[in-house]
């Protein structure tokens, strides 16, 4: 398999450090509230790479923070007069339930910040022993110019940064980080202030930075070097930087070997986030949107390129999944009969392993899972074709299993129907109520939109005729 590789800008074959295993760490949400669906994209996409890797034989090792010590998290317990803990509890369990319902695996471990303290200040005492961290009043910083390598990975030359920081004096006094050897050093440990969670350390009564819960989780979860980094590409810098800038300095080893980085899920071509105000959530989102169209929408696109959100190309998204889930259906319904396979049937038997070879093909490319949905429209196409001639059971079964194994297991999107009515039975029901309405049997006409209702379809009547949707 081709990964890019942030480091080295290009498609490098993926080795793994031992055969067979992959290590993989993604950076995962600030619980501070309910996440948006930009939030889901990493998720998404690297929890499809895990479905891919697993699918080749690897054996998977994810691991996947939850940022739960953070100003954003402090902001909103003191906003609602709880603790940081219950804002945090709350939504991680939250999110937890979006990752449900947009199929994301759990990860094998989604360690805590708060919950990996004493380690954390094991690594800060390790830096500065080192030489490469030091502390001035209660607040214990990087020594960025101890570093040879920080700007590998974002390409960024050092003195640029540096010259990029000289307007900072006045800022750094403003954020009370005046006493800093140089701009460019960051804080790994700060002190508390009024009505803040903290732990103790031998420099103060405080918390760990941000960059360091993930140099230290991903060492003791994973260990050694990393075989995948992964996240959004608005952490390649500083967060990545700065985990590589922690991470080698402490254990004199590369970090990770690839790192990767999905590019920004955006709305009217802005970024979607929290701070622009111009987000949806998962939770709705998913109420009005079967969440398993959200994820074939994600992945529609591949990875690294920007992917833009709009409530029509998430409809034009589960118009083509439809065309998916009727073939899955209507070979379920074939398997069912159980008729042994023909022997003239033998050639177009060939078609579950092309689906299977170009599907990995594609994959094998980057995670090109454009490229591989490509190919399962392709194989969607011959396969109706052979149906409306006619197939046996046996080789529906084969089709199917092979239909199954690329969306289901890889790309995670179930295509089993939820319980529910299909589109075609919702507008055979319309149909039927505008008929009973036109014939003035209203009572058969409010009978159907009750039993639609039920179903969790909404009507409305309008100039254009009858709208409706799934609540
Ligand atoms: P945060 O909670 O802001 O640290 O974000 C959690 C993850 O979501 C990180 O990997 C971010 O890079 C990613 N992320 C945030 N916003 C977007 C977006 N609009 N598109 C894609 N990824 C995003
Ligand atoms: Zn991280």
């Amino acid at each position: 398999m081709k990964i890019y590789n942030t480091m080295s800008r290009r498609k490098e074959e993926f080795v793994p450090i031992q055969p067979g295993k992959v290590g993989i760490y993604v950076c995962g949400p600030t619980v501070y509230d309910l996440i948006h669906i930009g939030n889901a994209r990493p998720m998404i996409v690297f929890d499809t790479l895990r479905r891919y890797l697993t699918h080749r034989g690897y054996e998977v090792n994810y691991v996947s923070n939850f940022t739960d010590v953070d100003d954003k998290i402090i902001k909103r317990a003191n906003e609602e007069g709880v603790s940081a803990d219950e804002i945090s509890e709350k939504y991680i369990a939250e999110c937890r339930k979006d990752m449900e319902s947009l199929n994301v695996l759990p990860a094998t471990v989604h360690p805590q910040a708060t919950k990996e303290i004493p380690d954390m200040i094991g690594l800060v005492e390790k830096l500065i022993g080192g030489g490469h961290a030091y502390e001035k009043n209660g607040t214990v910083y990087f020594r960025t110019r101890s570093f040879p390598g920080y700007g590998k990975l974002s390409h960024k030359n050092i003195d640029e940064l540096e010259s990029g920081h000289r307007d900072e004096a006045h800022q750094l006094k403003v954020s009370g980080e005046s006493e800093k050897e140089d701009p460019l050093d960051f804080v790994l440990w700060k002190p508390k202030k009024e009505g803040e969670p903290f732990w103790k350390s031998p420099w103060s009564e405080g918390r760990p930075g941000w960059h360091l819960e993930c140099s230290c989780m991903s060492a003791k979860y994973i260990g050694g070097t990393l075989d995948i980094h992964a996240g959004g590409e608005d952490l390649v810098f500083p967060h990545h930087e700065n985990e590589i800038a922690q991470s080698e300095a402490a254990n004199g080893q590369p970090f990770a070997n690839y790192w990767m980085h999905n590019a920004f899920l955006k709305i009217n071509g802005e970024k979607m986030a929290k701070s622009l105000g111009n987000f949806f959530t998962v939770r709705d989102i998913t109420a009005q949107v079967d969440p398993m169209i959200v994820r074939f929408f994600m992945l529609s696109v591949h990875y690294r390129r920007a992917l833009n959100f709009s409530q029509e190309l998430v409809q034009d998204a589960g118009t083509s999944l439809e065309r998916i889930r009727n073939c899955y259906d209507k070979l379920k319904e074939k398997a069912g009969t159980g008729t042994p396979l023909g022997e003239e049937e033998e050639e177009k038997k060939k078609e579950a392993d092309i689906l299977l070879e170009k599907f990995d093909a594609a994959m094998d490319d980057d995670l090109n899972t454009a490229d591989a949905i490509s190919a399962v429209f392709e194989f969607v196409r011959t396969v109706n074709a052979f149906l409306a001639a006619g197939i046996s059971g046996e080789l529906a079964g084969i089709f199917l299993k092979a239909l199954s194994t690329v969306m289901e297991d890889v790309l995670g999107v179930k295509l089993a129907r939820e319980a529910g009515l299909l589109d075609e039975e919702v507008e055979q029901l319309i149909t039927e109520r505008t008929e009973a309405r036109k014939a003035k049997n209203f009572a058969r006409a409010d009978e159907i939109r009750q039993l639609l209702l039920e179903k969790g379809i909404v009507l409305e009547d309008t100039r254009e005729g009858v709208k409706w949707k799934r609540t």
